[in-house]
């Protein structure tokens, strides 16, 4: 059993990989600054594990509070880094603020790294280091593409330093994990996506449709050079993600050769359209996801998917859920969050009548 740090462990991915470690006897510790999260996520993770985790709020960028953390939490043997700024449009408009964030929380890591005597390091990474590929699909031997914007540069510019850095420390190892198209929510639905404002991603869009939050999703061009005109994504159980980071810990830790960096797609190994996404979520769940086809979203790649044999082979990992029960359960997630607001409304009613 290992102690890990999980920065942004209150995040999507972070939450759930948070309840996959805990629940094989992982101890966490949590390093959130709840900029883009909620602290409520804590009690979610400990209605499914019984165990309600160490948090600190820190900004990762902040070294010497990091330094303290790691005075405070000591012998932590591996580190999982998800804290990052994650949103590709505001990332064009606040360059440095997405250069600033990335990279400066990840270099904190590296340096405290030594200092603390922690060895493993998983990185989230993002198939958005490939661009528009030419062949799919795609292999970790793909060739890298310039970056479409600057949170994608982020991730390419991480890896690069990650590398250069474990090849200079002897005692380091790290495996990035470059993640598809995470969606869903735990089965339980005690913890999900949670996006602050109006979501930028397809699933959130169509749950808060689906549920008369939005009056329609835009569906972002259907003149694509696909079967159906849409886009093309890998979409991954976000569960089955989280299980992703706990297979790579294993590894790093059990490793003997130290000085290794490795890398993994993350994905089911198909790709799905975005019609496709939106019909079988409608079938399923049985809810209709009103919808209107709008032009090209700028900067959005036609068509992508994973070859993700190499993380089936040696970190014997593999997509387990089905998209349908991954569809039910961002639904079912949905439907839980409008009755935590039904009855926080209920408690702001009887609190005001009192
Ligand atoms: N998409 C869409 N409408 C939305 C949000 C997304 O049609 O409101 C499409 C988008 O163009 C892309 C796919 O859904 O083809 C996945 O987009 P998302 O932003 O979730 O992920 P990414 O672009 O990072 O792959």
């Amino acid at each position: 059993m290992a102690k890990v740090l999980v920065t942004g462990g209150t995040g999507y991915i972070g939450s759930h990989t948070v309840v996959e470690l805990q629940k094989k006897g992982h101890e966490v510790v949590i390093v959130d600054n709840l900029s883009n999260s909620n602290i409520d996520v804590l009690n979610g993770i400990e209605k499914i594990t019984g165990v309600y985790p160490l948090f600190e709020n820190i900004d990762c960028v902040d070294y010497v509070g990091m330094d303290r953390m790691f005075e405070k939490h000591r012998d932590i043997d591996a580190i999982i880094h998800f804290a990052a700024s994650k949103a590709v449009g505001e990332s064009v408009e606040k360059p440095l603020m997405y250069y600033r964030n990335n990279l400066v929380s990840l270099i904190n890591l590296l340096q405290l790294m030594p200092v603390h005597g922690v060895k493993s390091f998983v990185f989230s990474s993002s198939c958005t280091v490939y661009g528009q590929p030419d062949v799919l699909p795609v292999t970790e031997k793909t060739p890298i593409k310039p970056a479409m914007s600057p949170y994608g540069n982020t991730k390419q510019i991480s890896e690069e330093i990650i590398y250069d850095t474990i090849h200079a420390n002897p005692s380091y190892n790290g495996i990035i994990l470059r993640y598809f198209n995470p969606i869903g929510a735990h089965p339980s639905a005690h913890i999900g996506e949670l996006p602050i404002g109006t979501p930028n991603n397809l699933l959130p869009y169509i749950t808060q449709t689906a549920m008369g939050l939005r009056s329609e999703l835009k569906v972002f061009g259907d003149d694509y050079d696909t079967p159906d005109g849409s886009c093309i994504r890998d979409y991954i159980n976000v569960v089955d993600l989280a299980k992703a980071h706990v297979v790579a810990l294993k590894r790093l830790l059990n490793i003997k050769s130290k000085q290794q960096v490795e890398v993994y797609n993350i994905g089911t190994g198909k790709g799905l359209s975005v019609f496709e996404i939106i019909h079988t979520f409608e079938k399923v769940n049985n809810v209709k996801v009103p919808h209107t086809i709008v032009g090209r979203r700028e900067g959005d790649i036609e068509q992508i998917w994973a070859d993700a044999s190499r993380a089936n082979e040696i970190l014997k990992w593999k997509a387990a859920e089905s998209v349908e029960d991954t569809l039910k359960s961002a639904w079912k997630w949905e439907k839980a969050l409008k009755k935590q607001r039904q009855q926080k409304e209920k408690e702001e009613n009887e609190a005001s009548s009192n």
